[in-house]
């Protein structure tokens, strides 16, 4: 990781310095159209400590029979890279629909879609469905990558609130979808970055008011509690609705890029319109594809890291912060008059925490237990020196 170049990832809302590295912002020659100008690239920053807590990855990566098995597939893939791959990635979809299977019934690869990431499945979703003269909507705090999907499909963005407690309230959501008749919601459950998984009435109150389609993002949805149900139960009864899932986050594969969706499927056809050519590599599907046929040991961890992720929350709440409810593999916790000095603080001492949310929250993905333990005992320091 040391030959890592620093990213220019500095948060919204941080007076942080830019890392050493850091171009200074696009120079007035570059034609750059001019809502763009003065954007940051995305970017959680890539910083080279012991204790990386900032991404939610999963802190265990595949075995070594997983790896071989991912190998030898993309070396068969190799030998035919002189040829597309197939378009509409089959083999995948239909692999993704067996594993989703598990959670309901009647889902086969026609209502599967994928793409590099749940983020491009995202834009598809506003290519196809926003654009000039259409609007999306969101409730915030949440995932702070929607308006730039908006921003790039030149969709309208329009931020509802959630609650204190970070859910919606489903009376003000209603009454919102209403007025700004919005062509797509972004619901986020589990949310990042509070960890919230929405109330299934709540969801059923946004689908029946919203005229156009509603996204269930659920890239967390294999961390949540037993008894939350997913959105995936609610497909037979709403046609625009899409649930979209991802790799990158239980299935530890966030470098695999591989993301998808659940939805009706005219929603699927709809999304090939816009879908570059061949825009999954025969090298991905071949990747994707033997991770799947792991599944079962890839998710292995996923119950080690709840459990963690509720000891972790127990233990921030019985050392005097306030935290977030959560169904991910993260945890929301606060309040501090000075986040940003105990995020340096925990980078000082090697732990790489993310500073993003509310002001005054910070983020700790769950790691292993000892990722943790160094987690803990950072924190602890840091804020007693802060308090003296
Ligand atoms: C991590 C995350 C994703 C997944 O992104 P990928 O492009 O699939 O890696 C999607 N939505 C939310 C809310 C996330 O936190």
């Amino acid at each position: 990781m040391s030959d890592r170049r620093p990213e220019p990832g500095t948060p919204a809302g941080s007076d942080r310095r830019p890392e050493p590295g850091t171009p200074a912002g696009v120079p007035d020659w570059v034609p750059l159209r001019d809502e763009l100008r003065g954007e940051e690239p995305y970017g959680a920053p890539q910083i080279d400590v012991p204790v990386r807590l900032n991404t939610n990855e999963n802190p265990y990566g595949p075995s070594e029979a997983t790896a071989d098995d991912i190998a030898s597939s993309v070396r068969a893939a190799a030998l035919d890279l002189n040829r597309y791959p197939d378009r509409e990635a089959w083999g995948l979809r239909t692999a993704l629909a067996d594993y989703l299977s598990r959670e309901v019934a009647g889902l086969d690869a026609n209502r599967v879609w994928a793409a590099n990431g749940s983020n491009e499945v995202m834009q598809q979703i506003l290519q196809a469905f926003g654009g000039p003269g259409r609007t999306a909507l969101s409730f915030a705090p949440t995932y702070s990558m929607y308006p730039e999907y908006a921003r790039n499909t030149h969709t309208r963005w329009v931020a509802g609130q959630r609650r204190d407690d970070f859910g919606i309230d489903a009376d003000s959501a209603v009454a919102l979808i209403e007025a700004e008749q919005p062509d797509v919601v972004f619901l986020t459950s589990p949310n990042n970055p509070t960890g919230t998984a929405l109330d299934p009435l709540h969801t059923r109150a946004v689908l029946e008011a919203a005229p156009g389609i509603v996204v269930v993002d659920e890239a967390y949805a294999e961390f949540r509690r037993a008894g939350t149900p997913s959105a995936l139960e609610l497909l037979a009864q709403f046609p625009r609705l899409v649930v979209t899932r991802t790799m990158s986050k239980a299935f530890a594969l966030a470098g695999g890029r591989l993301g998808y969706l659940a939805a009706d499927p005219a929603i699927v056809d709809a999304l090939r319109i816009v879908r570059l050519p061949y825009h999954l590599s025969s090298v991905t599907q071949a990747a994707a594809e033997a991770a799947l046929r792991h599944a079962p040991e890839l998710l292995a961890q996923v119950d080690g890291l709840r459990v963690e992720r509720d000891r972790t929350a127990q233990r921030l709440h019985d050392d005097g912060f306030t935290v977030a409810e959560s169904d991910a593999n993260f945890v929301l916790f606060g309040t501090f008059s000075d986040r940003h000095a105990v995020w340096q603080g925990l980078v000082d001492r090697g732990v790489l925490v993310r500073e993003t949310g509310p002001l005054g929250w910070l983020r700790v993905s769950i790691g292993t237990p000892d990722e943790m333990h160094a987690f803990h005992t950072a924190l602890q320091e840091v804020t007693d020196v802060e308090a003296r």
